[in-house]
């Protein structure tokens, strides 16, 4: 497998925080989240103690002989947030800005991510400060051995799940699980997730992201009394995520009227636009490896080619940003058209706390990251369950139950939020909390 082909971004994860380099600390970000909820929900000071921090977290040094000779030290993390219900589950990123403190934010947010979804996981998440592209197979390979040597005994099935993040992939897990068997003395693929359908993966894992976006959106429309099949869309990417939830929304008889990608010549982003809608199979037979459209062919079958951004200022229904984090802010907010009357956030964090007090006032639904883009994590949980029983299903059961899953997670929070009139976001962190305190009280721990 070309592992360096593949260095693209894991659907439902954050890249680089753009903030970061001002200032911007996600952990107090997502500490500062959990705590208005806190508030709202009453916890106790002893809950709110355990839940604004990790349960544990580990750092260590990973030395590597490098292709050259030389020896190099990376540093490698893992960050166990919360398994009050359930082993930890989160991905491992490879990126040469990470921190701990950007594994401590994730961490918190899969535990939330899980919570909100209902299935019986915690939050973990790890990383290694490294820039794959710098790095050959063999040095990658190294690394990934290097990682699961230092933590292996604090992760695995019953405790901790790994899966592909930011710049890994399913090869990546695959080392790391070939690692920890030889540790162990035996077969464990309920190890680590995101791995390859021949070896213990999951059929429907690659949909999963986007149709569980759509699935979300689909039941919202419903409760909206807006026809699906009569709605446009503009999405932001043209990434794994971007691609299902255009592929499932026009099933559904639903137009995608502009997406966008990054150019990697030109190292920009441009947009596709097409008044009557875009043709998936078409675009995807000219958009190579690295996820960049031809310009060219693009404009020989009808598409505008537009700046970047565009795809935020279409008169449409519905946008869907599913590329980065911090792409609706209060420098563009006002730009997005009234006629917009949903936000669904397919990548983690696309949507700052200010743009999205802007939205809710003008009557805009922002369905946040960790409710829309859970289907990833629904279906690793899946290919667990299937690995840990060594029984795999079709993909059409998978699907089904991620369908069920995802329908059941937006019914519960939507509820709450015509409840008690509060903003579908919130209505989701408080579900996703107050689960997680409640575990932690049966479990008698606060
Ligand atoms: N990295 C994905 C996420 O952030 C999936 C994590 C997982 O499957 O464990 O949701």
């Amino acid at each position: 497998m070309q592992v360096k082909q593949e260095l693209k971004q894991e659907k439902g994860t954050t890249g680089v925080f753009r903030k970061e380099k001002e200032g911007f600390n996600p952990f107090k970000m997502a500490q500062q989240q959990f705590d208005r909820i806190a508030d709202q929900l009453n916890l106790d000071e002893q809950t709110r103690e355990l839940l604004r921090n990790p349960l544990r977290e580990y750092s260590f040094s990973i030395p590597i002989r490098m292709d050259d000779g030389t020896i190099k030290v990376f540093r490698g993390f893992r960050v166990q947030h919360n398994d009050a219900r359930g082993p930890c589950k989160g991905g491992i990123r490879f990126h040469p800005q990470e921190t701990q403190d950007t594994v401590r934010a994730l961490s918190m947010w899969m535990t939330w991510k899980c919570s909100v979804a209902d299935i019986p996981l915690g939050g973990g998440k790890g990383g290694i400060i490294c820039d794959p592209h710098n790095l050959s197979e063999r040095e990658q390979e190294k690394l990934c051995r290097g990682w699961v040597r230092q933590i292996a005994r604090d992760i695995g099935p019953v405790r901790d799940v790994p899966a592909p993040d930011v710049m890994t992939s399913g090869q990546h897990m695959l080392w790391i699980m070939d690692e920890y068997e030889t540790i162990m003395g035996g077969q464990y693929p309920g190890l680590i997730t995101g791995k390859p359908v021949e070896l213990g993966g999951s059929r429907g894992r690659t949909e999963a992201t986007g149709y569980g976006i759509i699935y979300i959106l689909r039941e919202l429309l419903k409760e909206m009394k807006m026809d699906i099949a009569k709605t446009t869309t503009s999405i932001q990417g043209f990434g794994n995520v971007a691609r299902y939830s255009a592929e499932l929304l026009l099933q559904y008889g639903g137009t995608v009227v502009s997406v966008s990608c990054w150019d990697q010549v030109e190292n920009r982003t441009y947009s596709y636009y097409k008044k009557t809608g875009i043709k998936l199979d078409e675009l995807i037979k000219i958009t190579d490896r690295f996820g960049t459209i031809d310009k060219k062919q693009a404009e020989k079958l009808g598409y505008e080619n537009r700046p970047g951004d565009d795809w935020l200022t279409q008169d449409v229904d519905i946008l869907i940003p599913a590329a980065l984090e911090h792409s609706i802010t209060e420098e563009n907010v006002n730009q997005i058209k009234p006629r917009v009357k949903i936000v669904i956030c397919g990548a983690n964090g696309p949507v700052t706390p200010e743009a999205e007090d802007y939205l809710e006032k003008k009557g805009v639904i922002v369905v946040p990251d960790f409710l829309a883009n859970a289907g990833g994590v629904v279906c690793s949980y899946f290919e667990q369950v299937q690995s840990n029983q060594n029984y795999y299903w079709t993909k059409e059961e998978v699907l089904g139950k991620l369908d069920n899953k995802m329908t059941d997670a937006f019914y519960k929070v939507w509820e709450l939020s015509k409840r008690k009139k509060i903003r579908v976001s919130d209505a989701a962190y408080m579900i996703a909390i107050s689960r997680v305190a409640e575990a932690c009280k049966m479990r008698g721990w606060v």
